[in-house]
């Protein structure tokens, strides 16, 4: 059976991914308000109002915001590490229950395995997921300053994957950001770029990939159409005429994909 995955929401005003088996249907971070994700869920294919899990991959607020709504309303426990549990900001507020993993070890929800890799970014204990169900890999990991040995081993050979390309550099450094900011942004423990996303994508290519999403794009240091210029180069290639491609939006959800076996 088939796994369902759609991005609802991605960006530096909220991030959210819905991954849904025929038996389980979980939220990878939830950073919009409760009432837009709930929104969101409504108009998805996958969704039917049901959830059975929250997963958060860190603490900051694009990732958490609408995290303890969800959790109440639908009564669902929260999977995170404790690192992420001990720095969450307190507006997120009580969650109906809190399971813990441990980064590095993978878990279970129902049918779905979790396996959370750690991730060079300015959180706690940040992670990336890849989410497996049966054959078939998912690997989700926004939020990298850097794309270190770790990460791509763990992205390896997976059917799907949704990939930060934060930001254009040259828009970043004539932009409007302060320069500690600026600074933040391109360090290790910031976001990728385009183009430090494309050379991790071409590296991690392989006969069975078919969907990417490039999610997390800024709203202030990059244009859609920036990140769809790079993508040309690998549409013109016979071996990713099998790959559809996705560019991730803040106002409205991806294209739900099916990931077949
Ligand atoms: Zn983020
Ligand atoms: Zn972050």
């Amino acid at each position: 059976m088939p796994l369902l995955v759609q991005l609802l929401a991605s960006g530096s005003k909220g991030n959210s991914l819905l991954v849904c088996s025929p038996k389980t249907r979980v939220l990878v971070d939830a950073g919009l308000s409760g009432r837009e994700i709930a929104r969101r869920l409504q108009s998805s294919p996958a969704a039917d109002g049901r959830l059975d899990a929250l997963v958060v991959s860190h603490e900051h607020t694009d990732h958490v915001r609408g995290m303890g709504v969800l959790s109440r309303r639908h009564d669902v426990p929260v999977y995170l590490n404790q690192g992420t549990l001990e720095a969450l900001p307190r507006q997120v507020g009580e969650f109906a229950g809190v399971v813990n993993f441990f980064t590095g070890t993978p878990f279970r929800i129902q049918d779905l395995v979790f396996q959370p890799f750690s991730v060079s970014h300015d959180a706690r204990d940040p992670v990336g997921f890849v989410i497996s169900h049966e054959n078939s890999k998912l690997g989700v990991c926004t939020d990298l300053g850097v794309a270190t040995k770790l990460v791509r081993e763990r992205l390896r050979g997976c059917r799907a994957l949704v990939l930060e390309s934060n930001h254009d550099p040259e828009m970043l450094i004539n932009g409007p950001y302060p320069w500690p900011l600026k600074q933040r942004i391109q360090s290790r423990h910031g976001h990728l770029c385009n183009s430090d996303t494309l050379d991790l994508l071409a590296e991690l290519h392989h006969e069975g990939l078919r969907h990417v999403v490039l999610a997390h794009l800024s709203e202030t240091n990059n244009r859609p159409e920036r990140v769809r210029e790079g993508l040309v180069r690998f549409q013109e290639l016979e071996q990713w005429r099998p790959v559809s491609f996705q560019i991730g939006s803040q106002q409205e959800s991806c294209r739900a994909f099916q990931l077949d076996q």
